[in-house]
C-alpha cells in the first residue's frame, strides 16, 4: 500500500478489496455485507423503475430530494431523537453519505484552514479536506475503549479551525458517542464559532452488549443536543441503515441556514440521485418491517463469533458496541506494523483487512510518529458485516495459519 496519496490512489477498501480478490482471500476488508438487503425494499425499487403511475417519475429528481424521503427522514428523526425538522428546508437528501461529507467539508472549510476529527476516521474526511485546501488534524482515539477526549478537542481548536467532523457510532472503533460527550461538543463549536458535522451512518447499527444484553449505550444524534441546531448537521445513509451499499442514498439534516450553504456545493456535485432507490428508502424509513432490530440482532451475532475467532487466533480484539468492525490489536503476535501484517495476511494466511493506520493523519511520512509503539500503527480492522460463514472460513485460516 502506498499511504501518500490518498486523492489520487483507489481508495484503501478498494486496494484491499482487490488484493482479497488476487489471493483468493476471505474479504474481511472493506465494509460492505456480502448479503443482499430486504427483499420488499428491493421490490419497492424494482416497482418505481418499471411502473412510474405508482411511483416518481425515471428523471431528474428535485435537487433536495424527493418529498417523500425527505418527510420520512424528519419523522425518522423526530420518532427516534424527538428532533423536529421542517423536510421542506431541514433535509437534504444525497447520493450516499460521502456526498453529504464531501459538500459540508466544501462548503465550511477553505484553503488555509484546519478541520478537526478524532482519529483513526473514515478516510474521506481527509481526502475531501485536502480537495478544500484545510488540513485536517486528528485527536487520537486510545484503545481499548476508544472514548472521544473532549478536551483534548477543545484544546487542539486554533484560529485557524472551521468545523469539528465527529462521527457516532464510529468508523472503525465502534464506539457510541455519550449524550454527555455530543453536549460538549456542541459547547466547544459554540464557544469557537465551529461547524459541527456529525456522520451518523451507523445509527441504526447499536449492538447488543456482552452475553445478548441491551445496548450499553444507545445512539444519541447530535441534533437532539441542546444548541446544536444553530452548529451541527446530522449525515445518514440508507446503505448503511438498510443494508444496500450499492444504491448510495445519504441524508444531511441541519438548520435551513446550514442546510442551504451545504445544498450550494451539492448542486454542483450531482445534482440529484435516482429517484427509484430513495421512494423505496421512503417506504423502508416508514416501516422498516422489524429489519433494523433484526440487522442489529445478527450483526451482533456476528461480532460476537469474529470477536472469539480472533482472540482464538491470538490477537486482542476490542468488543465493537456498533458498526461493521472490530479492531484488534496485533502486538502480541507480532513485531510488524499493521501494513506490513495485512499484507502478509491476504498473501499467507488468505484474509484481507485494513491496517488502521491508513485511517489517519499520521500516516502521512510528515505526521508520522518517530517513536516506534505509536499504538494506531498496531492495530488491524476487520469486518464481521459478513455472513456467518464468511467468518468461519477466515477464522479458521487464521487460527491455522497465524
Ligand atoms: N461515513 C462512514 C463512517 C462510513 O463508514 C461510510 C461507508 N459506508 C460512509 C460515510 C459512506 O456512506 P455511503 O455509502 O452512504 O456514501
Ligand atoms: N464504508 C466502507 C468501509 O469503511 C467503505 C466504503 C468505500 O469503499 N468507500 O469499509
Amino acid at each position: 500500500f502506498d499511504h501518500d496519496a490518498d486523492t489520487v490512489l483507489p481508495t484503501i477498501y478498494e486496494r484491499t478489496t482487490a488484493a482479497a480478490l488476487a489471493h483468493e482471500a476471505v474479504n474481511l476488508g472493506q465494509g460492505f455485507p456480502d448479503q443482499e438487503g430486504p427483499e420488499w425494499l428491493r421490490q419497492a425499487a424494482a416497482q418505481a423503475l418499471t411502473d412510474p403511475t405508482s411511483g416518481p417519475s425515471n428523471q431528474y429528481a428535485p435537487g433536495l430530494g424527493l418529498p417523500v424521503l425527505r418527510e420520512a427522514v424528519a419523522e425518522d428523526h423526530l420518532r427516534r431523537g424527538g428532533v423536529s425538522l421542517d423536510p421542506s428546508s431541514e433535509v437534504m437528501i444525497t447520493t450516499g453519505a460521502t456526498e453529504a461529507i464531501a459538500a459540508s467539508i466544501l462548503a465550511f472549510a477553505s484553503p488555509g484552514s484546519q478541520v478537526l476529527t478524532f482519529e483513526p476516521h473514515y478516510d474521506s474526511y481527509g481526502a475531501m479536506a485536502a480537495l478544500a485546501g484545510a488540513e485536517l488534524v486528528g485527536v487520537p482515539l486510545r484503545g481499548p475503549e476508544f472514548r472521544p477526549d473532549m478536551d483534548a478537542l477543545e484544546a487542539a481548536v486554533t484560529e485557524q479551525t472551521s468545523m469539528l467532523l465527529l462521527n457516532t457510532p464510529h468508523n472503525p472503533t465502534g464506539t457510541v458517542f455519550t449524550e454527555q460527550e455530543l453536549r460538549r461538543a456542541v459547547e466547544i463549536a459554540r464557544r469557537h464559532d465551529l461547524v459541527i458535522m456529525c456522520d451518523e451512518v451507523y445509527e441504526q447499527l447499536v449492538l447488543t452488549g456482552p452475553e445478548g444484553e441491551a445496548a450499553p449505550q444507545p445512539h444519541r444524534s447530535v441534533l437532539s443536543v441542546p444548541g446544536a441546531a444553530e452548529v451541527a448537521v446530522a449525515i445518514g445513509s440508507a446503505g448503511k441503515s438498510f443494508s444496500v451499499t450499492g444504491w448510495k442514498v445519504g441524508w444531511l439534516c441541519g438548520s435551513a441556514e446550514l442546510v442551504n450553504r451545504i445544498r450550494g456545493v451539492k448542486q454542483f456535485l450531482t445534482f440529484s440521485s435516482g429517484p427509484a432507490f430513495q421512494w423505496a428508502v421512503a417506504q423502508g424509513l416508514q416501516d422498516d418491517r422489524g429489519f433494523f432490530a433484526e440487522n442489529a440482532a445478527s450483526l451482533s451475532a456476528a461480532r460476537d463469533l469474529l470477536h472469539s475467532g480472533l482472540q482464538s487466533a491470538g490477537l486482542r480484539p476490542n468488543r465493537a458496541a456498533s458498526g461493521y468492525f472490530l479492531l484488534a490489536d496485533i502486538s502480541e503476535i507480532t513485531a510488524l506494523d499493521d501494513v506490513a501484517f495485512c499484507r502478509l495476511l491476504a498473501e499467507e494466511v488468505g484474509v484481507a483487512a485494513i491496517p488502521v493506520s491508513s485511517l489517519t493523519i499520521r500516516h502521512r511520512a510528515e505526521h508520522r510518529d518517530p517513536a516506534e509503539g505509536d499504538p494506531l500503527q498496531k492495530l488491524v480492522r476487520f469486518a464481521f458485516c459478513k455472513r456467518l460463514s464468511t467468518l468461519e472460513e477466515g477464522i479458521d485460516r487464521m487460527v491455522s495459519r497465524l
